[in-house]
């Protein structure tokens, strides 16, 4: 594309002599040192006979930070929503959710393929729905129509930029759907990043929906695994489909002890990757050919628009690449780059450098 400021060989020196700058998703962060030794201490037992020391640890103190009852450990986020959704719902049921939502674009339809429910999608501006999106798509006791089973929300939005709900519109979503005995469930992949912009707890902000899910291995930097959390009731059945879905895992307090100090200490360094992720969308905007608000970008998540720069996604990305830049094509034109702590400000002015050698025209 553009060689006229780095030779195919300095670039490839330069790729050499520092490691690439991932920026692709947050869930490539390695464990910390803390987290490696952790695993190799873990206390362990059978988790299936509920007698893993580590993993009980980390369900109480879930549960405890998230102000709930109960927690469980799952192998994935994906994994987490598909158990929320067949504890929730019958066969024959609609779950609500916003267009974009992880469960309706990027869970392999496994809540119909599993579950037996279909999406009822409704689009919202920045992912984020409200009560009069949703009440007009209710189905209850309809003659012609499937139940509605269950609402879905998501917190941060991943595919609108990590978006973060106003905890009022997402409690008045709640209390409206209660008034018609249904539940909400959270997909909270990332509810520590949404807690940190909103400078409010995670028990704070999730105070009314039923269930939540979030991943330890995203931002919290866990190599596996997320958690369910909510009644007694709701994780006892959970439990049950858990297994069934064959999550049922033995030793798994090598991973537990991991994921517990994600928990622990994580959270403190997200805010320094929302400044990250600010600081790279305002420097990308000012880019000739680029499009992208950057007051919207809040938490971790930057998605902009390349069409100006006459250039695709993919031919863009595959560029940034050779320069050491990963990033994730989007769409035929848009880009997401994602801040983690595994990426520092060094490596964001790296991107940014890269991006203006290969957008320039
Ligand atoms: C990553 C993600 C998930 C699923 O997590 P996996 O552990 O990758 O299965 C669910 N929802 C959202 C919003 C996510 O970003």
């Amino acid at each position: 594309m553009h060689q006229s400021t780095a030779t195919q060989n300095e670039v490839d020196a330069a790729k050499k002599a520092l490691p690439p700058v991932d920026l692709r998703s947050d869930t490539v962060t390695k464990p910390t040192p803390a987290m490696r030794r952790a695993m190799a201490e873990a206390e362990v037992g059978d988790d299936v006979y509920g007698e893993d020391p580590a993993v009980n640890r980390l369900q109480a103190r879930a549960a405890e930070i998230f102000g709930r009852e109960a927690a469980l450990f799952v192998p994935t986020g994906t994994m987490g929503n598909l158990v929320a959704i067949k504890t929730w719902t019958q066969p024959g049921h609609e779950v609500i959710c916003e267009t974009g939502a992880h469960i309706n674009q990027y869970e392999f339809s496994s809540m119909s393929f599993v579950a037996g429910c279909m999406p009822r999608a409704i689009p919202a501006a920045d992912g984020i729905l409200t009560w009069d999106l949703i009440e007009p798509m209710l189905q209850i006791k309809h003659p012609h129509k499937a139940d509605t089973g269950l609402v879905e929300l998501e917190n941060t939005h991943n595919v609108a930029g990590g978006s973060v709900y106003p905890t009022e519109v997402l409690e008045a979503i709640c209390d409206h759907a209660h008034d018609h005995g249904l539940r909400v469930h959270l997909d909270g992949a990332r509810i520590f990043n949404a807690a940190t912009y909103l400078k409010k707890s995670v028990a704070d902000i999730t105070r009314k929906v039923d269930s939540i899910m979030f991943c330890l291995s995203k931002g919290l930097g866990a190599p596996v695994g997320s958690m369910l959390v909510g009644s007694q009731e709701f994780i006892q059945k959970a439990h049950r489909y858990r297994k069934t879905f064959g999550g049922g895992m033995r030793q798994v307090g090598v991973l537990a002890a991991a994921g517990l100090i994600a928990l622990e200490e994580s959270p403190k360094g997200l805010a320094g990757d929302h400044q990250n992720a600010r600081h790279l969308a305002e420097a990308l905007g000012r880019m000739p050919g680029i499009s992208l608000d950057a007051a919207k970008v809040v938490t971790n998540i930057v998605r902009f628009d390349v069409s100006g720069t006459g250039h695709t996604a993919a031919e863009i990305c595959g560029e940034l690449k050779k320069r050491g830049i990963l990033a994730g094509p989007f769409a035929k034109h848009a880009i997401r780059m994602v801040t983690h702590y595994d990426v520092n400000r060094a490596g964001i002015e790296r991107a940014l450098e890269a991006m203006r050698e290969v957008t320039r025209k």
